[in-house]
């Protein structure tokens, strides 16, 4: 044994794995404790653990256990290139901001001129350069308001329109948004209440008509932005309510502004307006491509009656979410060009990365023959996601990788997030934006 263990130290000396710091000494260094502060004693010495094995095996240095623990115990999001090929995905954060969008909450971090008018020198209307470039994208708004997200918008709606009143709904528009939220009960704890009219598949105009009476507060039509119905189906348009003697409210739900030639069956707020639907909602997250947030456009009346509501005041969006709308509005948001992106443009950056990765080239320069990862390209198949066009299918490109590279790709920096398909792990370019592929060829070649 002796001896063993005698010639594993000779065959160790000069091995860089010696110069790995004891886990008592990194436990104490003055980095790791303040990192460690609040967190439990057995996550810390996980932490330390495994940064410890991943100097054991040679993929950082023994000096960098330190800082690779204190990564590991870093609070906070973490970054994540989003190769999952569901462009618009709730829980990666939905829509990832544009540049401009980026350099915009920048700018309003710190004091800002959010409800300043800087040439008059006095208080001015909160966000009134978002909602001037928001009613100059959907000219047929004759005013806008924007609150916290696309359920805040309706809750407005529902409490400042119908609250103690009716709200007439079809029965194949009663949606589950998501996590087990459901709009229907949503509209109701605002102390509305709901008429149902028509069946799950088929409600017609008619139906609309015999419900509406004096105690109708508005009729709403939700788009089913994460499911479709097919078969025996009629659903009654905008334009056949439009006559009915109270405002009809839609909520759009994904937030395209104008049509979309690609997505010919999403609705969007002009096309909407433009049939006649007195107010308009949607979220600000998902095919609009910004932040967090609720649109409301439409009748000049009805806006201002949900702008003055007192529920108005905390359903109120921040600076942040202000400048980055604004900034969306105003640029081309990833999500737009991740929908638009040209299959044979993927096809070469699939092409071109799977070269760099299987010869261990992270850069493309240089050939490390030997460190490099079995890695293929695919056809895939990407969708819109949660945030709309349920079922509509975009042809898209994957990289194939050995699927035990799923978790240590989840757990870089920046983690990358596929999908194991098959047996294998498919990292689907569509949804990961190009300048992101740098990135992805390091993290990917970082786990081999
Ligand atoms: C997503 C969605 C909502 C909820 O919007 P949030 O912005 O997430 O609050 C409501 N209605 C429809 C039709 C949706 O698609």
């Amino acid at each position: 044994m002796a001896v063993i263990r005698n010639a594993s130290k000779v065959a160790m000396a000069g091995d860089p794995r010696r110069r790995i710091p004891r886990t008592d000494s990194v436990l104490a260094d003055p980095r790791v404790v303040v990192a460690a502060e609040g967190a439990d004693r057995a996550v810390a010495k996980a932490a330390v653990v495994a940064a410890q094995e991943r100097a054991r095996e040679g993929r950082i240095a023994p000096e960098e256990v330190v800082a690779a623990a204190v990564s590991a115990l870093a609070v906070g999001p973490r970054r994540v290139i989003n190769a999952t090929g569901v462009l618009v995905h709730t829980n990666l954060g939905r829509a990832p901001l544009s540049p401009a969008a980026v350099e915009a909450m920048e700018a309003a971090a710190g004091c800002t001129d959010v409800e300043f008018d800087l040439v008059a020198g006095e208080r001015a209307r909160r966000g009134r350069t978002v909602m001037a470039a928001l009613a100059a994208a959907v000219p047929e708004a004759q005013d806008v308001h924007v609150v916290n997200n696309n359920a805040a918008a309706l809750v407005l709606a529902a409490t400042a329109l119908a609250a103690g009143r009716e709200i007439v709904i079809s029965r194949g528009e009663m949606v589950e948004i998501g996590d087990g939220f459901r709009l229907p009960d949503l509209l109701e704890s605002t102390g509305a209440r709901l008429r149902e009219v028509g069946t799950t598949n088929r409600t017609n105009a008619r139906d609309y008509a015999d419900a509406v009476g004096d105690d109708t507060g508005f009729v709403l039509k939700v788009h089913p932005s994460n499911f479709r119905v097919e078969g025996f189906t009629a659903a009654a348009s905008v334009a056949e309510l439009r006559a009915l003697p109270v405002p009809v409210v839609v909520d759009v739900g994904s937030g395209l502004l104008g049509p979309e030639p690609l997505l010919p069956e999403e609705p969007d707020v002009r096309t909407v307006l433009r049939s006649g639907a007195a107010l308009v909602t949607a979220s600000g997250d998902k095919l609009l491509g910004g932040p967090q947030a609720g649109l409301i456009l439409g009748r000049a009346d009805l806006v201002h009656r949900l702008r003055r509501h007192p529920l108005a005041r905390a359903l109120r969006v921040d600076k942040l979410t202000l400048a980055a709308l604004e900034a969306t509005l105003r640029s081309e948001p990833p999500v737009r060009l991740a929908l638009h992106a040209d299959i044979e443009d993927l096809e070469h950056r699939a092409r071109r990365l799977a070269d760099r990765l299987t010869r261990g080239s992270p850069d493309g320069h240089g050939d490390l023959r030997g460190g490099g990862v079995e890695c293929g390209v695919v056809s895939s198949v990407s969708v819109v996601g949660g945030g709309g066009a349920p079922g509509r299918e975009l042809a898209s490109v994957a990289l194939a990788l050995p699927v035990r590279l799923a978790l240590p790709l989840r757990l870089g920096e920046p983690a990358v997030v596929g999908r194991v398909v098959g047996g294998r792990l498919l990292l689907d370019l569509r949804s990961v934006p190009p300048h992101q592929d740098d990135e992805l060829a390091r993290a990917a070649l970082a786990c081999t």
